[in-house]
C-alpha cells in the first residue's frame, strides 16, 4: 500500500473516532525528519504539528510509529473541530482514538 494511503486511513480512523464526519483533506505536508528528535519548546519532540495555514506534520524517523502519526493528526482534527489544536493534550481523543 502507498504511504499516502496508510496516512489517509489513519486520518479517517481518527476522524471517525472523534465524530468528525467530513474532515478536510489530509494535511498537505506529512514528512519525516531523519533524526532522533525534533527541536521544540519542550526540548526534543518525536513529532510536530504546525496549524493553518501550513497544516504540516513532521515525524522524527527514529521514533516513527502509527500511534505517533495519529497523535499529530488529532492535533489537526482538533484544530478543524475546535479552532485550537489543544497543545496541552486535554482532549480525550488523545487517549481514546489512538490504538
Ligand atoms: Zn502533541
Amino acid at each position: 500500500m502507498e504511504p499516502f494511503t496508510l496516512i489517509l486511513i489513519a486520518y479517517l480512523e481518527v476522524a471517525q473516532c472523534m465524530g468528525i464526519e467530513h474532515p478536510r483533506p489530509l494535511p498537505p505536508e506529512v514528512t519525516y525528519s531523519p533524526v532522533e528528535g525534533l527541536g521544540c519548546s519542550f526540548g526534543k519532540c518525536s513529532g510536530l504539528y504546525w496549524g493553518p495555514p501550513l497544516r504540516k506534520i513532521k515525524i522524527a524517523a527514529g521514533r516513527a510509529s502509527l500511534p505517533l502519526l495519529k497523535h499529530e493528526l488529532i492535533h489537526d482534527l482538533l484544530q478543524q473541530r475546535d479552532g485550537n489544536p489543544d497543545r496541552k493534550h486535554r482532549d480525550p481523543a488523545f487517549g481514546e482514538c489512538i490504538h
